[in-house]
């Protein structure tokens, strides 16, 4: 059985219980007071009775005129005489157990009285018995008794009941609707709450609850809602996510694929016997350099996913940002001077708060650029104080990147020119690392860049005091 019935059988049951209960009590209660209010009465019609008896004139007038006072009242009434004789009924039969003569101990009880009604009502009798002592009588009549059946005091029972159980029948036609409605209003937001849970554990993410309640159950249902909405938002990074992933795939084994081919070409050539020493080298040279190349992409992925995997890959101290471009003159200094690209540094002493192996793979990656997409003009890395910051920039006067470019520059394997980038050794990868590592120190990159003019990195550092020497 579901909820809602469950509910209308538990509120149907309970009201029909307690509506039979009341009046089953009330019959109960309205019998006891009416018998009580039927004893009472006697008893007062009794007191009456003893002073219109006793009064009557005796000798032949008294039986006509103990049958007028019979007629007039509603009761049975019987005469004794002073032995406790049945003198006269009226009606002339009476029922019931005092007829004939009266029991010697109700005389002794009686006599002991003056004026006062002696009431016997038994249970298992059907009549109401009132017995008085007649002592001032001026007639024949000694002992009266009136009685009255039961089932007269109990008459009017019959039509209260059948008002009782009408209401009652009424009631619970009543009730039975109002409980089924009833039943339906409190089950409604469980039935509707239990359908949307269901919806949204099957997958059916976008379904919303139109609950507007103010109680607990508009409560449940917002929070449903708000679960969904994190689910959809969740489902719509996981959906991201594994595009990022299959995208990052296709773009490795892309990447890996034709260093592979060039080094097989190579190997197959070398297994040739007639080629020639200059060939052979020329050959070995060229498998050596993608070897290398792959190497390199391995290391990079490598390095990209340590950072992406762990976040506490920053280890930030204080230190002198000279020291690191120093290093930056001293390695690239010959490889510019080749090119006769100008390269300058700057190495006045500047403390900063960062990672500092991590931001001199940064400027690496940088001024390796730079050099790179440069063939005539200048290198510069140039830093200086920016209120609490040192600003760091690498300028060049290469090749540029069209504004086009400048969106996706740092995803992993973005590049401009693929084949000519690969030519110059490149990965695809060292913008994507910058990024990393300057997004774990909380910072930006910014890149500014003309076609054909040349392009600025630049990035902020926390600056810092020096430390005590
Ligand atoms: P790559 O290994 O190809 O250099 P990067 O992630 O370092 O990979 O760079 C991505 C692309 O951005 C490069 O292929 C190049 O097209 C462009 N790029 C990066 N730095 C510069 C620069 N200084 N001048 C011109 N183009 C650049």
């Amino acid at each position: 059985m579901n909820i809602r019935g469950k509910l209308s059988v538990t509120f149907i049951l309970l009201l029909i219980f307690g509506v039979t209960a009341v009046s089953s009590y009330s019959i109960l209660f309205i019998r006891a007071f009416l018998l009580d209010e039927g004893v009472r009465q006697m008893q007062d019609d009794g007191r009456w009775m003893i002073q219109t008896i006793q009064y009557l004139p005796g000798g032949t007038q008294f039986p006509g005129r103990l049958d007028q006072v019979g007629q007039a009242i509603r009761y049975h009434l019987v005469i004794y005489d002073e032995t406790g004789m049945q003198l006269k009924a009226s009606p002339a039969e009476p029922p019931g157990m005092y007829t004939g003569m009266l029991p010697d101990s109700l005389i002794r009880e009686l006599t002991a009285t003056e004026n006062e009604v002696i009431m016997v009502n038994e249970k298992e009798t059907d009549f109401i018995y009132a017995f008085a002592h007649l002592p001032r009588s001026v007639n024949e009549a000694h002992y009266l008794q009136i009685s009255q059946a039961k089932d007269e005091i109990f008459k009017p029972i019959a039509t209260i009941r059948w008002i009782i159980y009408t209401g009652m029948f009424i009631s619970i036609g009543l009730i039975v609707i109002v409980s089924t409605l009833f039943a339906r209003y409190l089950s409604r937001p469980i039935v509707t709450l239990n359908k949307a849970a269901r919806r949204i554990a099957e997958g059916d993410v976008n379904y919303k609850i139109n609950l507007r309640r103010k109680d607990e159950f508009g409560a449940l249902s917002d929070s449903l809602n708000q679960m969904a909405s994190r689910l959809r938002e969740d489902n719509a990074q996981l959906q991201q996510i594994n595009e990022k992933q299959r995208l990052f795939l296709a773009d490795i084994a892309h990447e890996v694929r034709n260093p592979l081919h060039t080094i097989m070409g190579s190997l197959e050539m070398l297994e040739m016997n007639e080629l020639n020493p200059d060939k052979r080298k020329k050959y070995l040279a060229n498998a050596a350099s993608h070897a290398d190349r792959l190497s390199r992409l391995f290391s990079d992925l490598m390095t990209l996913q340590r950072y992406s995997s762990d976040e506490n890959f920053i280890r930030e101290k204080v230190f002198d940002l000279s020291g690191i471009t120093r290093k930056m003159d001293e390695w690239y200094r010959e490889e510019a001077d080749n090119k006769g690209v100008d390269l300058s540094v700057d190495k006045q002493s500047l403390f900063v708060e960062a990672d500092p192996g991590k931001i001199e793979q940064v400027l690496e990656n940088l001024i390796s650029n730079a050099l790179k997409f440069t063939a005539e003009g200048h290198v510069h890395l140039r830093y200086e104080e920016e209120k609490d910051n040192v600003v760091v920039k690498v300028t060049d006067t290469g090749t540029g990147i069209p504004h086009q470019h400048l969106p996706r520059l740092f995803d992993r394997f973005y590049r401009m020119d693929k084949a000519r980038s690969r030519d110059r050794g490149g990965t695809g990868l060292g913008l994507a690392i910058v990024k990393s590592i300057l997004d774990a120190h909380g910072r930006e990159v910014h890149v500014e860049s003309r076609e054909g003019h040349g392009s600025e990195f630049s990035f902020r550092l926390k600056k810092a005091p020096p430390p005590p020497a």
